[in-house]
């Protein structure tokens, strides 16, 4: 046994339970191929225009990045209109939220958590000896009202994944901005904002709250609608004093040039942008209109993803979808029996989870009859 002694917080970390590798369940179940719809990745891949500028630009695959990402930063500052100096740049917004409680998190201060949310908050939040406060979702939503009551001397940092990975909800615009005016201004207000292209209806710019409120950051990335999840690229819009303390807790190389100039051509092409949203608009419709066919319950979604309710066991269910070849996500691990996550992948992939559905649903319903 080892006698060197790890932060009290990281004894209370369960270790990284990371997602079956396509080749262990390929090899498992015999499948030659696999559909991954259970990290909610961008199933029509990225804008075709990225692997043009990677080949034209391999000439500086030997020089360190630019540690300021110049160009993406004054991109990204004349489409939110806000000054380059209230953005952050991290490798994902992983690195951007561990960059957040390495910066304010202090031994035993509080952090907010819904549950079931991001789990990466609850972990960065230990990481730090910091005491996660986790609140239920009611309804499937944020409970804005019972985060307020239960904001304590302690409390320093308010996660909040908005819309709400696993569930999809998304905070309407006036409890929103209601919740944020009573928060009280020493403490950091976090809104992961990974799936807002996809809110359904049309929403408001959130870059305003920054400016009407020097505690809260919004945290956006280019894993989801641009499909650049294995470049690892993510940045943060907030008023610079808190923008400058992220800064200091940064590996400053942490974003890649490849990344760098993979997301500078990526927000350049509206096509593919709009390809991405049509095709999740149209399966999730279809999604609903099949659901509601089989009889079975769903939160609809406001993100690349959707919960659905099998109401038998999660692991039954993952492994009828491995059977078809296809890994999706058991909700149990959210704490949702009887829930999956499965994310929204092509027109064609959809309607083969939903015949996976069907098919495991009927056979349900012949065992419990006989
Ligand atoms: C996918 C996801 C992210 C994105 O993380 P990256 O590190 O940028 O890939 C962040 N927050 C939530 C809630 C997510 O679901």
């Amino acid at each position: 046994m080892s006698m060197v002694k790890e932060r009290s917080g990281v004894q209370k970390i369960a270790p990284y339970q990371a997602a079956r590798s396509l080749e262990s369940v390929k090899r498992e179940f015999g499948l030659d191929q696999i559909i991954k719809l259970a990290g909610n990745e961008n199933r029509l891949g990225c804008s075709s225009r990225v692997a043009g500028i990677l080949e034209e630009q391999k000439s500086q695959f030997s020089f360190y990045p630019d540690s300021n990402c110049t160009v993406l930063r004054e991109r990204l500052s004349s489409i939110h209109n806000v000054e380059p100096d209230h953005l952050v740049f991290g490798n994902g917004s992983f690195e951007l939220i561990a960059l957040i409680a390495h910066a304010y998190l202090e031994t035993g201060e509080e952090a907010v958590i819904p549950d079931p949310s991001f789990g990466w908050y609850r972990n960065v939040t230990l990481q730090m000896n910091g005491k996660p406060v986790m609140i239920p979702l009611k309804e499937f939503a944020i409970d804005t009202d019972e985060i307020l009551r239960l904001i304590s001397g302690q409390t320093k940092i308010i996660w909040i994944c908005n819309p709400n990975n696993p569930t999809g909800t998304v905070l309407k615009e006036e409890q929103l901005r209601d919740f944020i005016k009573k928060v009280p201004d020493h403490i950091l207000v976090v809104l992961d904002e990974a799936y807002i292209d996809f809110v359904e209806e049309p929403y408001f710019d959130t870059t305003e709250l920054i400016k009407q409120h020097k505690n809260v950051i919004l945290l956006r990335t280019f894993s989801k609608l641009y499909g650049l999840a294995s470049f690892r690229i993510g940045y943060g819009i907030g008023d610079p004093e808190l923008i400058e303390k992220i800064n200091k807790v940064r590996s400053p190389l942490s974003v890649s040039f490849p990344a760098q100039k993979a997301a500078e051509v990526s927000l350049e092409d509206e096509d593919f942008k709009r390809l991405v949203l049509d095709n999740n608009r149209k399966s999730l419709d279809l999604y609903y209109s099949e659901l509601k066919r089989l009889g079975l319950d769903y939160v609809r979604s406001n993100g690349n993803f959707i919960l659905i309710r099998t109401g038998a066991d999660g692991e039954a269910v993952e492994k009828a979808f491995l059977q078809n070849e296809i890994i999706i996500r058991n909700a149990s691990e959210f704490g949702l029996d009887g829930w999956i996550r499965v994310s929204v992948g092509t027109f064609e992939e959809n309607k083969k989870v939903i015949r996976v559905l069907e098919s495991f649903t009927q056979e349900r319903k012949r065992q419990e009859e006989s």
